[in-house]
């Protein structure tokens, strides 16, 4: 059997599967190429001997916990995006603002009509201010309840990225680090 371990310089057993495997001289960790085992090279004082240091990284429990963490996290980015994309396509129109605006001449209007007849230029004008303030305030406070809402959906869209990101960089560094 010493005879054996002289010449397994080349090849040797794999210590998972048996699988004879060309030891690389370059590496001194390598990956069976039958059983995805991960195997670190040893050196020895009559050569060197295999040893198994993990099986693969996708049976990991640690890292099989990563993927699925990350594979829920894309999911639930995915339900967000669709969310959003609803959301943005209730953007407010610019119909109250238009309205607005319709006040603010009916108001000039009035003030002009002020001139020929008090009563009916106070009418016209005061209906014009009403509208105005009435239109003017339900479109900003549209605005900033559809922009309070489509920025609470993006925030929460860019926390969960960087959660994904974080994750999938743990579970490749996994790899790396064998
Ligand atoms: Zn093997």
């Amino acid at each position: 059997m010493s005879n054996a371990k002289k010449s397994s310089a080349e090849v040797q057993p794999c210590p998972n599967c048996a699988t004879e495997l060309p030891v690389p001289k370059s590496t001194r960790s390598f990956i069976c190429r039958s059983c995805d085992a991960i195997i670190k090279v040893i050196g020895t004082d009559d050569g060197i001997a295999l040893k198994v240091v993990g099986k693969s990284v996708e049976d990991d429990p640690t890292y099989q916990a990563y993927e699925a963490q990350a594979a829920e996290l894309v999911a639930e980015l995915d339900e967000l995006h669709k969310r959003y994309l609803v959301e943005m396509a209730k953007k407010p129109g610019a119909g109250n603002f238009r309205r607005g605006i319709f006040g603010v001449v009916i108001l000039f209007g009035g003030l002009i009509v002020m001139i020929w007849s008090l009563a009916v230029g106070a009418t016209l004008a005061g209906f014009g201010l009403l509208v105005a303030v009435a239109s003017f305030s339900a479109h900003s406070r549209r605005k900033a309840a559809f922009e309070a809402h489509t920025g609470e959906i993006s925030r929460t869209m860019e926390k969960i990225g960087q959660r994904r990101d974080l994750i999938q960089r743990k579970a490749a560094r996994m790899k790396v680090e064998i």
